[in-house]
């Protein structure tokens, strides 16, 4: 974990896109989380990057199902909801 910020401080660009949503999300532990704050205020690439993954949050709406979507990204489970919903209706 601690090699994500250097001596200084500082994230690089590729850290704060890998943790961006848990950044958004207010999951990262104490120094990265401010790391990358500092970060997105000074470099222009990722701000933009924030608006796009914000914006994209906001299309998807339902919050539950993001985050369930993106357990299942990281996890690799497979999306097996449509199926149970089938199974319901059969029921
Ligand atoms: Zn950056």
């Amino acid at each position: 974990m601690g090699r994500d910020i250097s001596r200084s401080g500082k994230v690089k660009c590729k850290t704060v896109i890998r943790e961006l949503t848990n950044y958004m999300e207010g999951r990262l532990s104490e120094p990265l989380q401010s790391a990358i704050e500092d970060h997105i205020k000074s470099c222009r690439d990722c701000s933009a990057q924030m608006e796009t993954t914000r914006k994209m949050l906001h299309l998807v709406g339902d919050e539950q199902a993001w985050l369930n979507a993106l357990e299942r990204h990281v996890l690799k489970k497979p999306a097996a909801t449509s199926e149970d919903a089938a199974h319901k209706k059969e029921l």
